[in-house]
């Protein structure tokens, strides 16, 4: 069996945590002189870190820590006070990329680099890239996550790097064909995008497409087989694989194997991740069928490092161990803290709104939907959630689309126990993005709207 890291991907996963535990108990007391904010964090802690749960003694690091950490930057530490090394050995700065508020910057050493392109490369390789693949790189900010960090990775692997991101549509539709690329990396969204018009620029040029394989991730969706199946197909044919990673921990450490079924954890070499009940914070046990929050630590960060960090995104572990012979836990994203919305007392994700939509409509409508909020701070709900779907071919007439809009109704409400308002909304309607799509909109006044923050 072909893995990146042999040694630690097919070691029994007790023996990666105990691994683990051994670096993190070496780094942690190093880590509270190096960091002001770990200086307060884990002032009054214990950092024996004998098994990896002895890490549970830690408090969380939450984002809110970060941006105040970061409100602490001056001259001497741009980065704030999680900036835990000298300026002189930083090499290079990466930015979130702020969809969820004002972004935070990360800073990287020369063996953070190495380091993340060891990890992405992990990832890279059990989604199937290769060093004969041709990369069509499609996020168009080398300084998020998702850019430069993933560039190197692909050049890690021995594959050919083709950045074009940033480009055009159009342009990326034919450089792709002229430069024989085998595989690309794009956000779900723009996935999705690229999918509906890859047919039509084929006719345009005399080049046959190449293109194998997609490594998709950025935003949850690509679990749902509908979706997989649209990019899968609009893309001739191509092997989907989902990958998932965070700006402020790792910018890719799940990736799917050739099984197809959840992302294996591929960061084990300088991250520990665990699962928590959001609620609570509680340990869950990693087994199949169980849900949770990911929380990560950072064993082999120099600049800015996390301890046990709440991601906010929230996993549904699909299985232990795998006939690929990986032994780490394999999981799908079902949604993000930050995206969750609550309706008369109950938590929903947009995603799982999507979803629901997406499989019982396949076929009739886009597997994508935009829910609006009055304003952008609106969480709760109250009275049903006003929903756009947009069907792939137009409808005949009034009745048809009222009698579709009802029927989504009930099967939200008998599938999730929410209410929404659906409104059928003309072919091309919702904006596909060339990044991130959200599927929340915020409603300011009439006829003007924009996207979520
Ligand atoms: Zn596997």
């Amino acid at each position: 069996m072909e893995h990146w890291n042999a040694e630690l991907e097919a070691m029994p996963w007790r023996d990666v945590e105990r691994w683990q535990a051994e670096r993190i108990d070496a780094f942690l007391p190093a880590l509270r002189s190096r960091s002001r904010l770990y200086a307060r964090l884990h002032a009054e802690a214990s950092l024996r870190v004998r098994e990896l749960a002895d890490l549970r003694t830690l408090p969380f690091t939450t984002k809110d820590d970060l941006r105040m950490a970061q409100d602490a930057a001056n001259d001497a530490a741009p980065f704030g006070d999680n900036q835990a090394v000298d300026s002189t050995a930083v090499v290079q700065a990466l930015s979130s990329s702020g969809t969820t508020g004002r972004p935070l910057y990360y800073a990287l050493t020369a063996r953070d680099v190495e380091t993340f392109a060891d990890a992405i490369a992990t990832v890279w390789f059990t989604a199937g890239i290769r060093e004969n693949d041709v990369v069509a790189h499609l996020v168009g900010l080398p300084m998020v996550a998702g850019g430069l960090p993933y560039a190197d990775g692909f050049r890690r692997v021995g594959a050919t790097l083709c950045w074009l991101g940033g480009f055009p549509t159009e342009r990326i539709l034919a450089d792709m064909r002229r430069l024989r690329a085998t595989a690309l990396l794009a956000t779900t969204s723009f996935a999705l995008h690229l999918a509906e018009r890859w047919d039509d620029a084929g006719r345009e040029t005399p080049i046959a497409s190449s293109l194998k394989k997609v490594l998709g991730g950025g935003e949850p969706g690509l679990h749902h087989a509908e979706i997989r199946a649209r990019i899968g197909h609009g893309l001739g044919g191509a092997d989907v694989r989902e990958t998932m990673g965070l700006g402020d921990v790792l910018p890719s450490m799940w990736g799917e194997c050739e099984r197809h079924d959840g992302m294996h954890f591929c960061a084990q070499r300088s991250v520990a991740v665990e699962l928590v009940d959001p609620e609570s914070g509680d340990a869950v046990a990693w087994q199949e069928g169980a849900t949770g929050e990911l929380v990560y630590t950072t064993f082999a960060r120099d600049a800015t490092p996390v301890v046990r960090y709440r991601s906010r995104d929230h996993a549904l572990v699909t299985g232990v161990g795998c006939a690929c012979g990986r032994t780490s836990p394999r999981i799908r994203c079902i949604g993000r803290t930050d995206d969750m919305l609550i309706y008369k007392g109950m938590n929903v994700f947009p995603a799982a709104v999507r979803d629901v939509v997406a499989e019982r409509f396949a076929g009739i409508v886009q597997p994508f939907v935009r829910i609006w909020k009055e304003h952008a701070g609106q969480v709760r709900f109250d009275d049903a959630i006003a929903l756009d779907v947009e069907t792939i071919a137009a409808l005949a007439d009034d009745s048809a689309r009222e009698r579709l809009a009802r029927a989504i109704e009930s099967e939200v409400r008998g599938r999730l126990q929410v209410r929404v308002a659906a409104t059928i909304v003309a072919p091309g309607t919702l904006p596909r993005g060339t990044y991130k799509s959200p599927l929340v909109a915020v409603r300011r006044a009439k006829g003007e709207t924009s996207d979520a923050p």
